[in-house]
């Protein structure tokens, strides 16, 4: 078997058994199951591939297919008809369409992604009273998304490293992890180490959420890499000069994508949010520096 059709055996197996393994007659009829059904109908969409273009090596959906196999499995599994349910949004992020990573948005939901693969994501909107319970006239709206896990890398051309979607802010930087603004622990110049015990400042701010490990960490503004490799405490860390004597650092990345000495511009991925070094936990390490001394990264993220 080639390479592709054997990720595709294996994919397909993964997807297959996640939905067959889901018994669908527990599937009682309250609000927490809606972000289910919606993810077995996209897994279901999922499915739905351009055989042609695989056989080309491209990873594409059947677009038609994939949004009809959507709305069978949803209605399947749900009870209702078309007509019970706005299918608000259905997207899908391929090779033929996409420059990976992308982000993607639902502003009303609160909800940002980043998709590093071939994905398929649907949002859906309907009214209580269709789904849930009588008596009740409000609409909800719930997203979901399938990707999957495929090595896009198999091609010569270079992986992009410029996420798409990104926007900077008044100060012209760009937040350094797109994933999600959760701060676990702030600048502190007293702080108690959470290892060691010890009073040991901490010069930064700490960035996690679930499931951060391997998020794309970018470049707050344009720069040159001045350091790129391991410190003990640090872990693996990458030092940005932005000019001024204004500094970035990013420090515990499970990978790092530059290299010493590399111009970055503001947005440009780095590494990937890890837990080496002194760590307790997978999150980045943030610091910003002027002349050498810490200041609260979050002066300039007002
Ligand atoms: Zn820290």
């Amino acid at each position: 078997m080639n390479l592709i059709v054997k990720t595709l055996a294996i994919v397909f197996m993964a997807v297959f058994g996640l939905t067959t393994n889901m018994d669908l007659s527990t599937h009682a009829r309250a609000s927490e199951y809606l972000k289910e059904d919606i993810e077995i109908a996209v897994h279901d969409a999922a499915l739905q591939l351009d055989e042609t273009a695989l056989a080309q090596g491209n990873f594409v959906f059947d677009y038609s297919r994939a949004e009809q196999a959507f709305r069978e499995s949803f209605n399947e599994n749900t009870g209702l008809t078309n007509n019970d349910y706005e299918l608000v949004e259905f997207k899908v992020f391929d090779e033929s369409n996409t420059k990976f990573p992308v982000t993607f948005r639902a502003e009303d939901l609160e909800f940002e992604d980043i998709f590093t693969n071939p994905t398929v994501v649907a949002i859906i909107e309907t009214n209580v009273e269709n789904y849930f319970s009588p008596n009740s006239d409000d609409t909800v709206r719930r997203v979901a998304s399938y990707t999957y896990k495929v090595n896009l890398d198999r091609k010569s051309s270079p992986p992009n490293t410029i996420i798409d979607g990104l926007v900077a802010n008044e100060n012209g930087l760009f937040w350094v992890v797109p994933f999600t603004r959760n701060i676990s622990s702030y600048f502190d110049p007293n702080r108690v180490h959470p290892i060691t015990g010890v009073v040991r400042a901490h010069n930064g701010i700490d960035i996690a959420a679930t499931n951060i490990v391997n998020k794309p960490v970018v470049s707050a503004t344009d720069g040159k890499v001045i350091f790129a490799g391991t410190v003990s405490g640090y872990g693996n860390l990458v030092i940005v000069d932005h000019g001024d004597g204004f500094e970035t650092r990013y420090g515990h990345l499970n990978s790092i994508n530059v290299v010493n000495g590399q111009t970055v511009v503001g947005g440009q991925i780095l590494g990937l949010v890890g837990s080496t070094g002194n760590s307790t936990g997978p999150h980045l390490h943030f610091e910003t520096r002027i002349n050498g001394v810490p200041y609260n990264p979050l002066l300039f993220y007002p």
